[in-house]
């Protein structure tokens, strides 16, 4: 019999949750499961549910718990779910992580904290460049396509996110402060939470996560 393997990426907007996610989930065959990807997919496609997100996420606000948990539930039902999954961007608020916790009780979860400083956020944030086509991360000074406006990874169109933009970041990050910095420190009372230091260079932050995951799995690690 399989076991469910659960691993949780939390960290402020910009923190590089998205590009650590994407590079463990191929490490490790998990699917990469993003709430904030799931939002811009129903967008785009102008599903119901991306009509009643939109106003919050342009306006950097969070989606209200309800619609969140619905989706996301949705989401790790589905079959490539079955062996486990890695969370980017979900839980963001205290009901969510009292929600996922109830759901996942018993099973094998790693709970990672990538942890930077505000300022660093802001410039982060507002370099990103996404790929039109896959899931892939440039930054405009920090991680820059080799032809400009070009994704490395499959040659798509790159495009820079409405809620980038630096006033936006700002009311995320103050939203970040207000309403998830609780949630994780909920997470760290339980004892069950590894920090992470998010400054270092990407292949630094892959490298540590990695660590504190082989040091977990020794140690046991059950919700
Ligand atoms: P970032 O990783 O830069 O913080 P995301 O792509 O995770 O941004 O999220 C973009 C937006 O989608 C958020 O600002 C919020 O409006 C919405 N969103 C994503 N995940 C959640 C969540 N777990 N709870 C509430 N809103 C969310
Ligand atoms: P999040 O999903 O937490 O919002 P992303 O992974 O999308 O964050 O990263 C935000 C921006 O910062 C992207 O443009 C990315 O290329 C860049 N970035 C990610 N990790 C680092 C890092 N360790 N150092 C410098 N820039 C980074
Ligand atoms: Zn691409």
């Amino acid at each position: 019999m399989s076991e469910q393997r659960i691993l949780i990426l939390l960290g402020p907007p910009g923190a590089g949750k998205g590009t650590q996610a994407s590079r463990l989930a191929a490490h490790l065959g998990l699917p990469h499961v993003a709430t904030g990807d799931l939002f811009r997919e129903n967008l785009s496609q102008g599903t119901a549910l991306g009509q009643r997100a939109k106003s919050f996420m342009e306006s950097g606000k969070l989606v209200p718990d309800e619609l969140v948990l619905e989706m996301l539930f949705d989401r790790v039902s589905r079959p490539d779910c079955a062996g486990g999954y890695l969370l980017d961007g979900f839980p963001r608020t205290l009901p969510q992580a009292e929600a996922l916790t109830e759901r996942l009780a018993g099973l094998s979860v790693s709970t990672l904290s990538l942890e930077v400083p505000d300022d660093q956020l802001v410039e982060r944030a507002s370099g990103r460049l996404l790929c039109k086509s896959c899931s892939n991360i440039h930054h405009a000074t920090f991680s820059p396509p080799r032809v400009a406006g070009v994704c490395d990874a499959c040659g798509g169109e790159l495009y820079r996110r409405k809620d980038d933009d630096p006033a936006v970041v700002r009311e995320r990050l103050a939203v970040f402060h207000e309403q998830t910095q609780p949630m994780i420190d909920y997470y760290a009372r339980q004892g069950s939470l590894e920090s992470i230091d998010g400054t270092q260079s990407p292949d630094d932050v892959f490298a540590s996560l990695l660590a504190r995951l082989d040091a977990g799995t020794s140690a046991g690690g059950r919700a």
